[in-house]
C-alpha cells in the first residue's frame, strides 16, 4: 500500500473543532498513515499561537520571574481541546515536567518545542495512534543544520515497525542532546523530512487556504489557486514573498521524488496545488 504523509497547520489544529476535521481526512484515506501536527494556532485573528505563548512563558521563566499564569493560560488551551474532543486525558505530569524544566532553564528552543509535543500527545490519543517523539527520530549536526543521514536512517527504522504514528513537527535533537527547532514554520520541514523517509508516495500539506495563489491572500482578495506548480516556479514565488511553506520542506521530499500537495483542512473537497518536479 502507498503511503502518505500528512501535515496540519496550526490553524487546522487550534481548537477541537479543527482537530475533528484534521481526524476526519485522516480516517478518510488509509495510506494516511503518519501525521505531523503543528502546535494549536490561531482560533480567530487576535488570539495568540501557543508557540508565541511559551516563548514569553518561558521569558519569564529565563528572567526569574513567576510565570505560572503564564503556563497556566497554555495549560487551559490543551485543556479546552481535550474536553472539546470528548476525551478523558490527562496532560498534568507532562505540565509539571514541563514546569520545572522551565525553573531549570532548559532553553527556548525546548519551550517552544512544547506545542507541538503536547499538541502530538493529544492528537496521537485521539486517533489511537502511537507517538514519536521527535526528539527521538531527528537529529541536528553541531553547526545546527540538520543531520540528515541519522534522521533518515533513525526515522525509518523506526516507522518501519508502526502501521500509524504521530510525529509531532518543528523540533528534534540538537548535537548537544538538548531540543533544538527549525525556525518558524518548521512543521513543514519534519512533514517533508518524515515523507522522503518512508519514501512516501505523497506529503500532503494541510493548511487554511486551498493551495498555493497567484498573490498573498492578505494582499490581494480571492486570489486565484494554481493547480499545479513546479518545485523551481514555487521558489520564485517565494522570493515574491508567497509563504505558505518553509523554504527548507522542500529538499527532502524533492530528494526522492516525492510530490507535495497543498490542501485546505476546512475545505477537504478541494484538489489543492500540487508541486512536482516538472510539468
Ligand atoms: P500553517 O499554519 O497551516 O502552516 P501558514 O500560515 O504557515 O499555515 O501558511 C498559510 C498562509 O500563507 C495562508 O493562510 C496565507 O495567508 C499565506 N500565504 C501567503 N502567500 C500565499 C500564497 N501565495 N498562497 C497561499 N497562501 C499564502
Ligand atoms: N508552531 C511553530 C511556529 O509557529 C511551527 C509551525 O507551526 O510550523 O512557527
Ligand atoms: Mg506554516
Amino acid at each position: 500500500m502507498a503511503t502518505k504523509v500528512v501535515k496540519f497547520g496550526g490553524s487546522s489544529l487550534a481548537d477541537a473543532k479543527q482537530i475533528q476535521k484534521a481526524a476526519a481526512i485522516i480516517k478518510a484515506d488509509p495510506q494516511r498513515r503518519y501525521v505531523v501536527p503543528s502546535a494549536p494556532g490561531k482560533r480567530f485573528s487576535k488570539d495568540i499561537k501557543v508557540t508565541d505563548m511559551l516563548y514569553t512563558c518561558y521569558d519569564l521563566a529565563e528572567q526569574g520571574l513567576d510565570f505560572s499564569d503564564a503556563l497556566q493560560a497554555i495549560r487551559e488551551r490543551y485543556n479546552d481541546i481535550i474536553t472539546g474532543l470528548g476525551m478523558t486525558f490527562s496532560l498534568d505530569d507532562e505540565f509539571e515536567e514541563i514546569a520545572a524544566n522551565f525553573k531549570k532553564r532548559a532553553g527556548k528552543d525546548y519551550a517552544a518545542s512544547r506545542g507541538e509535543y503536547l499538541n502530538g500527545k493529544v492528537i496521537a490519543a485521539y486517533l489511537g495512534f502511537p507517538f514519536v517523539d521527535a526528539a527521538e527520530v531527528i537529529f541536528f549536526q553541531p553547526d545546527g543544520s540538520l543531520n540528515d543521514e541519522k534522521t533518515e536512517s533513525v526515522l525509518r527504522e523506526r516507522l518501519s515497525t508502526l502501521e500509524h504514528a504521530v510525529v509531532p513537527g518543528f523540533y528534534g535533537c540538537g548535537a548537544d542532546g538538548y531540543v533544538k527547532t527549525f525556525s518558524r514554520g518548521g512543521s513543514d520541514v519534519t512533514g517533508s523530512i518524515v515523507a522522503g523517509a518512508v519514501k512516501a508516495s505523497l506529503y500532503e500539506n494541510w493548511t487554511d487556504v486551498s493551495g498555493c495563489l497567484v498573490t498573498d491572500p492578505r494582499i490581494v482578495k480571492n486570489p486565484e489557486v494554481i493547480h499545479t506548480i513546479t518545485y523551481m516556479e514555487l521558489r520564485e514565488l517565494a522570493y515574491m514573498g508567497a509563504s505558505v511553506l518553509h523554504e527548507d520542506a522542500i529538499f527532502p521530499v524533492r530528494k526522492a521524488g516525492i510530490p507535495i500537495n497543498i490542501r485546505n483542512t476546512n475545505r477537504p473537497e478541494d484538489d489543492g496545488t500540487m508541486i512536482v518536479e516538472s510539468t
